[in-house]
């Protein structure tokens, strides 16, 4: 399923969670029963990995990383469990958030940007908030914002 479909299929199953992604995203992990777990991962450039061991699906997320990128490395592992996860069995993303190559790397990354920064969201909050407030709110990083807002053409 495209990114944004599934994003927006997630949002109308969630909408009570519709103006607070981030908890949306805490109660999709618990649905899915995906354990989410923190580990220093030496390699600066790894980010993340989606795998399944014994039929439960872990995410592991860089404790090197800062919150807001680890938050956007699960939105972007949810998305090869959800698209991808019967091509393979284990993932492991580098670089997330950045130019990825390959149409999974880009599709996880819309997705995570789709789920964690709603269209509707940040067009409604940056009338209101500088990015950098809007993107406190949303738990993102003032890059992922910025780079949000140009994406949306609302600067
Ligand atoms: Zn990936």
């Amino acid at each position: 399923m495209h990114p944004c479909s599934l994003a927006n299929e997630l949002r109308e199953k969630y909408s009570e969670f519709n103006n607070i992604p981030v908890l949306m995203v805490s109660m999709l992990l618990k649905d899915l029963h995906i354990q989410v777990d923190k580990w220093p991962i030496r390699q600066q450039c790894c980010s993340g990995m989606l795998w399944n061991f014994k039929g439960q699906w872990h995410i592991l997320v860089n404790s090197n990383h800062s919150k807001t990128r680890r938050l956007f490395t699960i939105g972007h592992e949810l998305y090869h469990y959800f698209a991808h996860r019967h091509i393979k069995n284990r993932f492991a993303c580098f670089n997330v958030g950045s130019s990825a190559t390959g149409w999974m790397e880009q599709d996880a990354n819309r997705f995570s940007a789709e789920i964690l920064m709603p269209r509707d969201i940040v067009t409604d909050m940056v009338q209101k908030y500088p990015p950098a407030v809007a993107a406190k709110v949303l738990g993102v990083s003032e890059q992922a914002m910025n780079y949000r807002i140009k994406e949306l053409n609302l600067k």
